[in-house]
């Protein structure tokens, strides 16, 4: 099995990865929140989640993958109250909704998919045993997080408990000992869900399910935990500290956090107003160019989302799938085997192993795709076989191409279309219906024909009526 490096948050490094059962990966990263619909900088989190599951599959490894739903949060409380809905049912929808939108994004499913609302009795199993490791206690229904009884608090983002204590503002709530002690489960108030538990009716803490799901689908030590670089303090911090403190083992021997993206320079998130929901995007350009977006930029770097990089990957997706048709009709000619053809996959291997590098293996397959045009007619049949392996293979381990290449052509060009805001010419259109009627009328099938397919390659469809006459549409 090739050797991956990853860039480990724990060490900071870049480390050669060692899963604890060999070929085996057990996969977690942190999903959504689900009260309003995803948009795009949560896209990232989706689709770089999404290209770890897929590269460590298509490098042969057997992954477990579980991405969750928080679907107990008090914004969606918040939110379902000012609705007059209820909390759980609400979050339900969004769940949904999420689901849609990892369609559009041509994301393969997670192994397990828990929701928080699905996982209370793990949750309050994991508190009670923190509590029984005397790093966890109890204050009038509430339980906190002990955090100083904690030696290695800190460990993932380096921050050291004394600047931690000293940087907190002066906490109102006296029920924490220090003021870095965070919640475990929290009383409910009235009218908000709860759940009955050794210390009253209330509902956990956000940080305590990742903790417990993780548990419950992969056992006591992950591989990898993935997130964005915002979650690493205090929210993977804090699982670190329950899991460890519950099982007394390594929670995780690998992190990995993808950077923020950058909307107009500022960082994107809803409370800047500047919000492109991930529905919004895809009606207007498509899911596919998203993807292509986020993941040509390597996941550690910051991505600065401008209108040139939104056009640059739309004119990317066209051009891998205008190859990819074309590819389809490549015939063998030649007798020898073209070396960079063969080499192809083995090189995108090399950057997709180091540090799971999508950026690298798209600018290898871009080499290639100019490479495979210019010698398109001098290529043996193992070149040819070759080349379809290639697309396959950056489909399968990347996503960049989509499953069904001519339908996401036709859907560029339609989109591109409504963008220049050059709406269909139908002067245009009824003028070649005329003509078509006067060549059917004299039986020139042929000519007749010929416009029905000139009009159906700008998208345009043609129905005959029992009356004679002819009624089209844009195919969507
Ligand atoms: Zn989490």
């Amino acid at each position: 099995m090739k050797e991956i490096k990853i860039h480990n948050n724990l060490s900071r490094k870049k480390e050669t990865f060692v899963p604890v059962k060999p070929g085996k990966v057990n996969y977690y990263s942190c999903g959504p929140t689900t009260y309003d619909f995803a948009h795009i900088g949560n896209a990232r989190a989706f689709v770089v989640g999404d290209l770890i599951h897929r590269v460590l599959k298509s490098f042969g490894y057997e992954v477990t993958f579980v991405r969750n739903y928080t679907d107990v949060d008090d914004k969606i409380i918040e939110r379902a109250r000012e609705l007059g809905k209820d909390a759980i049912e609400f979050a339900a929808l969004f769940v949904k909704e999420c689901e849609t939108d990892f369609g559009f994004l041509g994301m393969i499913p997670p192994t397990h998919t828990p929701k928080v609302s699905e996982t209370m009795p793990e949750i309050i199993k994991m508190i009670e045993d923190i509590i029984r490791n005397k790093k966890a206690y109890v204050v009038e229904g509430e339980v906190l997080f002990d955090v100083p009884s904690f030696a290695d608090y800190g460990k993932l983002s380096k921050k050291d408990l004394d600047s931690l204590q000293h940087g907190i503002r002066v906490e109102v709530d006296k029920k924490k000992r220090n003021s870095a002690d965070f919640v475990l489960w929290k009383p409910a108030k009235p009218g908000e869900p709860f759940w009955d538990s050794p210390w009253g009716q209330g509902r956990p803490g956000w940080h305590i399910e990742c903790s417990a799901m993780a548990k419950k689908f992969l056992g006591e030590t992950l591989d990898i935990h993935h997130g964005g670089v915002d979650l690493m303090f205090p929210h993977h911090e804090n699982e670190i500290a329950q899991s460890e403190a519950a099982n007394n083992c390594p929670f995780c021997n690998n992190w990995v956090h993808h950077e923020f993206l950058n909307f107009g320079s500022e960082k994107m998130s809803k409370s800047l107003g500047n919000v492109v929901r991930i529905r919004d995007f895809v009606e207007k350009y498509s899911g596919q160019v998203l993807r292509h977006l986020l993941l040509s930029v390597h996941y550690r770097a910051r991505l600065e989302w401008t209108d040139e990089v939104v056009q640059r990957a739309l004119e990317e997706v066209k051009r891998i799938h205008e190859f990819v048709v074309e590819a389809e009709t490549y015939k063998a000619t030649g007798t020898a085997d073209d070396a960079e053809i063969m080499g192809c996959i083995e090189k995108m291997k090399d950057d997709l192993s180091n540090d799971f590098n999508s950026a690298g293996a798209l600018g290898t397959f871009f080499t290639f795709i100019r490479h495979a045009r210019h010698n398109r007619d001098s290529l043996s049949q193992n070149s040819v076989t070759e080349i379809l392996k290639i697309v396959n293979f950056v489909r399968d381990s990347m996503g960049f191409v989509s499953s069904d290449p001519e339908a996401t052509l036709l859907s560029l060009r339609k989109n591109e279309q409504s963008l220049e805001g050059s709406d269909i010419d139908s002067q245009w259109i009824e003028n070649l219906i005329e003509e078509r009627k006067t060549a059917k009328a004299s039986k020139n099938w042929a000519r007749a024909d010929e416009i029905r397919k000139e009009l159906a390659a700008k998208n345009i469809v043609l129905k005959d009526n029992p009356d004679g006459s002819s009624t089209w549409k844009v195919q969507s």
